[in-house]
């Protein structure tokens, strides 16, 4: 056997060298990704008895890198040299597909052999919450994998939980099934998984960052059931790809200058950002074609645009927010909150079975995983710099040992 493996050349099945190629962040390394990002030579990780360790044909691209490239909000480095890796040594990745390599004694779901997409959420399956019934993403064990984890996609051999590996759909090829899954599944989380506020037939959707990776899965998972979705842009480029998705109407950001923190109700400033709302609302009675406001809010931009969402919300609605693209300080006019009794809710990934249902949609040819980009693991930084930049549409992929 060899020691590694080059990129396109495959061990015998079930054969692990002990060495792998992957794309890393280490300490002293943080920026934006086209910087944090490399590819090194790396210990091959052992399979423990309940995981799988698959040989990464396809990866995604997150936002979960470019946080850990970034050392900020959390430095991941800290914490693989806390779980014992003495250099720091960051694998990162939250999406994958594959085929399953090596399995630990205890699964039984999965073989050696089967050809899998990789969900990026883990959790201790064996904890007090989750046993007495928790959604397991709500578990203090929830851990977002290949970010909180080490060991995720972006590697030529991956460490995932047995629940973690789903049948990869054969309608799917492999840069496909790598690209989609956390977009998917929490864009899916986001508009069905908080009742009673799950997207129905007539449903208007509001759904920010349209054209990035959860905004094109919510187009099309609005749309087919149902609902309308308006999206939210900043280019005509971007518009295009929102409608061909199914979005009934687009709004373009970059016509208002409202955005950011809530200027103190005090300020002379409120007054002005008051207009800007309302003129976004005008905006958006004119997109949908009647004057109603959204019944589903999907946030994830934050800071800049969840002040808007708040006020513009229908009463009894929900904003549902799984990020904060450009900041945490996301501020309400609590008036707004109560008056109209808006529900806001965190949304974080997917469990395994809305993770399950996204997969089933997109191997049925029911959800387009918008693949737009497929970048090799040596331009690993380049994919998400293009990620970082707001430059993509859609899911951008990355080929690992499928060149
Ligand atoms: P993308 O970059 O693919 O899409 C985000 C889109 O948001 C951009 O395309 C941009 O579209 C829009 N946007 C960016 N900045 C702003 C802003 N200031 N105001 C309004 N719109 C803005 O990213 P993803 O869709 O992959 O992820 C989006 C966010 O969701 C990230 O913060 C990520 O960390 C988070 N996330 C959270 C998950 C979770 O489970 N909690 C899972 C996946 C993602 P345009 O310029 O056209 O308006």
């Amino acid at each position: 056997m060899k020691r590694r493996y080059d990129l396109g050349e495959q061990p015998p099945l079930g054969t692990i060298p002990p060495r792998m190629l992957a794309a890393v962040v280490r300490p002293g390394r943080f920026g934006p990704p086209r910087e944090s990002l490399a590819v090194e030579e790396v210990d091959t990780p052992t399979v423990g008895p309940e995981q799988v360790l698959v040989w990464v044909m396809a990866a995604g691209v997150n936002y979960n890198m470019v946080w850990a490239g970034r050392g900020q909000p959390v430095d991941v480095t800290a914490a693989r040299r806390r779980e014992g890796n003495p250099e720091g040594l960051h694998i990162g990745g939250s999406d994958a597909a594959g085929i399953v390599w090596a399995v630990g004694e205890r699964v039984t779901g999965t073989r050696v052999g089967d050809e899998v997409i990789v969900t990026g959420a883990q959790w201790d399956e064996r904890a007090t919450d989750i046993r007495l019934g928790a959604d397991p993403t709500t578990s203090r064990t929830m851990r977002a994998w290949g970010y909180e984890t080490s060991f995720g996609g972006l590697a030529q051999f991956a460490l995932a939980d047995e629940y973690q590996v789903h049948p990869k759909p054969a309608t799917l090829g492999w840069a496909d099934a790598g690209c989609f899954g956390v977009s998917a599944g929490t864009a899916y989380r986001q508009l069905f998984g908080w009742p009673p506020h799950q997207v129905r037939p007539g449903d208007p959707v509001l759904i920010w960052g349209g054209a990035g990776g959860l905004g094109s899965m919510a187009i099309q998972l609005t749309h087919r059931a149902g609902g309308t979705a308006i999206a939210v842009v900043s280019d005509p480029r971007r518009a295009e790809h929102c409608l061909k998705l199914g979005a009934r109407a687009v709004i373009d950001r970059s016509r208002f200058s409202h955005w950011g923190r809530l200027p103190d109700t005090g300020d002379p400033a409120f007054r002005g950002w008051q207009l800007g709302v309302r003129a976004f609302q005008r905006a958006w009675w004119a997109a949908l074609g009647e004057r109603r406001d959204p019944r589903i809010v999907f946030e994830h931009p934050g800071q800049g645009t969840l002040p808007t969402s708040v006020a513009c919300c229908e009463p009894g609605g929900m904003v549902v927010l799984c990020g904060a693209t450009s900041g945490y300080n996301g501020d309400v006019d609590l008036r707004y909150l109560w008056m109209r009794q808006i529900r806001m809710q965190g949304s974080h990934v997917a469990n395994t079975r809305q993770f399950r249902s996204v997969i089933e949609l997109a191997g049925r040819g029911l959800l387009d995983v918008c693949r737009t980009q497929t970048f090799p693991l040596a331009e690993a930084g380049e994919a998400h710099q293009v990620l970082h930049d707001g430059t993509g549409l859609g899911n951008l992929a990355i080929t690992v040992n499928a060149i």
